[in-house]
């Protein structure tokens, strides 16, 4: 079935009243039928509902249906981009492990690697996306996790995901991929063995910036990897905060069994159920939308090339982009976003242009139907030291856009008049 079709019907069977919109299930608890029901619930001898911080049938609707469109087995949903991170990753890793990570990341994910991991006893060490080499020899017996974004925020370099898999394979290791920018529309990265993948749903997945939350997706077939794999004794021992659960043996997904039963009950970063319905609404749209950004963008940046006082576009489906090949072969038919950024010469003159944009808003947020200009040294990777900066990819002069769904032209005319100022 085509995503499209999968986008309006997968995870959802209706009712006896026949609803065509997935009902919201605006509930704490639920009743348990009698003692032995409850018990067996917890048991997981029977599978059903105890409690909306483990799960909640209007959440359900939204996990199934974005592993659905993702290609994975299954998907947990959270409250925000930033704890479907750190529960991708923690379940793989514990004091004493490190884990491999990408320079060009999203700044709050560059932030929980390098300081809150580290708080937590986990180090993380960091590669050039683009050099799987140095990354390779940043591998050792405590290595639990590879992460990387398959389209980076903000420097908008696309991996060779393939590369990165392969040598992740060969030692074992589980690689994560977040792949909220470039999403389950234009790119599967369980196609290229990819293992799990995880998003901030507060971006293109509501795509009208209505509401936070994340989301982690299991790829199919994830048990053979993890069953007697000596670099994740966690899922192949008894569990002793889950009487001696020893979930390779359980015929249920591994991976998001483990972080509902351990994480997701223990720190109770969970979704709401009115944010997930909002995800499902804007699920319904989803190629569509996808297909307009990545035109808009592809047309912003074609005009943004040909500026004189532009220094360099960067934007993966441009010809001219160091990108642009693996854009082709990782996005379907190389549409490449909403995302792009473009270096002007100074910070003065980045601050004057993104102040005196009208339709633009000034906003640190990407994937909103409303375009969106920021100037990621200011905001976004405030927090980050001169070398931290460099390594990403922000200069003084950068400025990112993420294109909306305006009419194009008016985008154009606005930028222009903004730079020209
Ligand atoms: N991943 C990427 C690529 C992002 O751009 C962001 C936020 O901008 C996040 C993760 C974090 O998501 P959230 O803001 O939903 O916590």
């Amino acid at each position: 079935m085509n995503l499209q079709t999968k986008a309006l019907h997968a995870g959802y069977e209706k009712g006896a009243e026949g609803a065509m919109a997935v009902p919201i299930y605006q509930t704490t608890a639920y009743e348990f039928r009698d003692v032995e029901h409850a018990g067996n619930l917890f048991a997981l001898k029977e599978l059903g509902y105890i409690y909306t911080r483990l799960n909640n049938p209007t959440t359900d609707v939204f996990e199934k249906r974005f592993a659905e469109l993702e290609g994975g087995e299954a998907a947990i949903a959270t409250a925000s981009g930033m704890s479907a991170i750190f529960y991708a990753i923690a379940n793989a890793a514990e004091a004493g492990d490190n884990i491999i990570c990408a320079y060009q990341v999203y700044g709050g994910a560059l932030t929980q690697a390098s300081h809150t991991l580290k708080r937590f006893g986990i180090e993380a060490r960091f590669f050039d996306v683009h050099d799987t080499v140095a990354m390779e020899k940043l591998i050792d017996d405590k290595t639990k996790v590879i992460f990387f974004e398959s389209l980076t925020n903000p420097s908008i370099d696309v991996a060779d995901i393939e590369a990165i898999t392969t040598i992740a394979n060969r030692h074992g290791i589980l690689t994560v991929v977040d792949n909220t920018v470039a999403t389950p529309v234009l790119c599967k990265p369980f196609e290229h063995g990819a293992d799990i993948t995880v998003h901030s749903a507060s971006k293109y997945t509501t795509g009208q910036g209505l509401a936070i939350g994340g989301i982690l997706v299991e790829r199919k077939n994830l048990l053979e990897k993890l069953k007697a794999n000596p670099r994740y004794p966690q899922f192949n021992e008894p569990d002793a905060s889950y009487h001696g659960l020893v979930y390779v043996d359980v015929p249920l997904p591994p991976y998001t069994l483990r972080t509902r039963l351990s994480l997701l009950r223990d720190l109770g970063a969970v979704v709401s159920p009115f944010n997930s319905w909002l995800f499902i609404q804007g699920i319904e749209t989803f190629a569509l939308r996808m297909r307009e950004h990545s035109s808009n963008a592809l047309k912003l940046a074609q005009f943004l090339e040909a500026h004189p006082k532009v220094k360099k576009v960067n934007y993966p489906g441009l010809q001219s982009d160091s990108n642009y090949a693996n854009a082709q072969k990782y996005f379907k038919n190389g549409a490449s976003s909403g995302l792009l950024s473009f270096e002007v010469d100074t910070l003065e003159a980045a601050t004057k242009l993104v102040n005196a944009t009208e339709i633009y808003s000034l906003v640190v947020n990407i994937g909103d139907s409303k375009s969106i200009i920021t100037h990621p040294a200011s905001t976004t990777h405030q927090q980050l030291n001169a070398q931290e900066l460099e390594a990403c990819g922000v200069q003084p002069g950068l400025v990112r856009i993420s294109c909306g769904l305006e009419f194009i032209d008016d985008l154009i005319a606005d930028l222009k008049q903004a730079i020209e100022a």
